[in-house]
């Protein structure tokens, strides 16, 4: 992309109903642009960034088994009167009358229709078991919208949710969430902790939330800080191998990690003071184990071994698509502004041609353009007149990792450079060295 035919609306100021700094840095980036309270339309570069959290979202449950659907934003009332959800889910629901009169609402979650999906279609045992998938807008009318993305009404959710014949089966498919999450935290650079939670309005006993930590969480957390040393690495995971998933979730979960509702002052006193520890978390995603709530209510049922009909056993399993944004920011900036994972960063790498206009400065980034293109990497080319303070002031705002400066003095002696965004370490080198070098990075990304 060149930057002269981008539409990257940057602001100069800092914006001031941003409260937190993931907010303020995505308005100033020109990411995101509020069309009413808790509502965004995602320009350009915001949207790339959303589309690689939601292609590594795909990718990590494809891998784990789960398959992908797509599920109407707009429901029935019915459903949800069935499940008895619709008194009970209150004033976050939004509601709508269509012009026959019939009630309907924009989904905050979908148990009701994807277990009406399943109880029309789905009637043995040997069909079993079963986990689909969805990355599909949520709407929820939020009492207090704030922070961006972070708590918006309209939000971006992957929402997963498995059918078992056995509660063990579906104690399985809760562990193997867990363990695909935790891989594709790790893929967008964070360290998203499992943390012991509380159900709410969707129900059920076994639950973990995933929590980002950062000072501008919205939840009190209380864990042992050995569980920030663990690391889910470049493991070779059998989503099938029962023993294989309960040994992961039981290394990342038997340490002390919770949220404030479900907090055991007594337990946590049995932490080793040293480690204990206080602090703010963002949820970026939960799962959960239900039973047969929902399968009961609306009748959801197979055929078992023995010919009975049998009440599947559900979970549900949801990821924050949009919020991650927020949280990523959040976790990962200075004060010039976003630095991006290398998993996730819109471009790969900005070319700044420092002399717009100068043959050899235009000809050797036009070249560094083409070869990056080539390797199948997205360069970022500032190719605008503008002052190099202008252009590196912008590079650093919208933080993508890897900088490469091109100008006719350093070109005299056949040299640019490359620049870290995280550590700011600049270093000298062949175009054709720096191609190599941002290649490499990313093979290994
Ligand atoms: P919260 O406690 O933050 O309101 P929740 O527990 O109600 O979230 P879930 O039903 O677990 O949310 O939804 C799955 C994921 O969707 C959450 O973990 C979170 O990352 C994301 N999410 C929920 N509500 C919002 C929102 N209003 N804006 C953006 N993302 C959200
Ligand atoms: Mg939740």
């Amino acid at each position: 992309m060149r930057m002269s035919r981008y539409f990257l609306p940057v602001l100069k100021e800092d914006p001031a109903e941003a409260a937190i700094v993931s907010h303020r840095l995505m308005l100033r980036a020109g990411m995101i642009k509020q069309s009413s309270a808790g509502i965004y339309s995602w320009l350009p570069m915001g949207y790339k960034v959303l589309r690689k959290i939601e292609d590594i979202v795909h990718e990590e449950q494809q891998k784990a088994g789960h398959m992908p659907m797509l599920m109407p934003t707009i429901q029935s009332a019915d459903l949800w009167r069935e499940s008895g959800r619709y008194d009970d889910y209150g004033e976050e629901m939004l509601r709508i009358k269509d012009r026959h009169d019939r009630d309907m609402l924009f989904t905050p979650t979908a148990e009701e229709l994807i277990t009406d999906i399943f109880r029309s279609h789905v009637s043995s045992y040997k069909d079993l078991p079963l986990t689909l998938y969805q990355i599909q807008w949520k709407f929820r009318d939020e009492r207090r919208p704030r922070f961006g993305v972070m708590r918006g009404r309209e939000f971006y959710m992957k929402d997963g949710y498995n059918f078992d014949l056995t509660k063990e089966d579906a104690l399985h498919a809760y562990n193997r969430h867990l363990v695909s999450y935790l891989r594709t935290y790790e893929r967008m650079g964070l360290q998203a902790i499992p943390m012991r939670a509380d159900s709410g309005p969707i129900g059920g006993d076994d639950t973990h939330e995933f929590l980002v930590l950062a000072d501008t969480g919205e939840s009190e957390v209380f864990y042992d800080s050995a569980v920030t040393d663990l690391t889910f690495g470049d493991r070779e995971i059998d989503f099938d191998d029962v023993d294989q998933c309960q040994s992961i979730m039981e290394e990342f979960t038997t340490k002390y990690a919770r949220t404030d509702e479900t907090h055991d002052e007594a337990l946590f006193n049995e932490v080793p003071e040293e480690r204990r520890r206080t602090a703010r978390g963002i949820e970026v995603g939960q799962i959960f184990y239900f039973g047969t709530k929902y399968s009961d209510a609306m009748n959801a049922k197979v055929q078992g071994p023995d010919g009975k009909p049998v009440a599947v056993h559900m979970g549900s399993h949801g990821i924050g698509v949009s919020r991650l944004l927020g949280a990523i920011i959040e976790a990962s900036h200075d004060d010039k502004g976003i630095i991006w994972p290398e998993g996730v960063t819109p471009y790969h790498v900005g070319i700044v041609n420092l002399k717009q206009g100068d043959e050899e400065a235009d000809a050797a980034c036009e070249q560094l353009y083409k070869e990056f293109t080539a390797a199948g990497l997205e360069p970022l080319y500032d190719d605008r007149k503008e002052r190099a303070g202008g252009k590196f002031a912008t590079m650093d705002l919208i933080g993508l990792p890897w900088r490469i400066t091109v100008g006719p003095r350093g070109l005299k002696n056949g040299v640019v450079e490359l620049t870290s965004r995280k550590t700011g370490e600049s270093t000298e080198m062949t175009p054709a060295e720096a191609v190599a070098r941002v290649k490499d990075i990313y093979a290994g990304a």
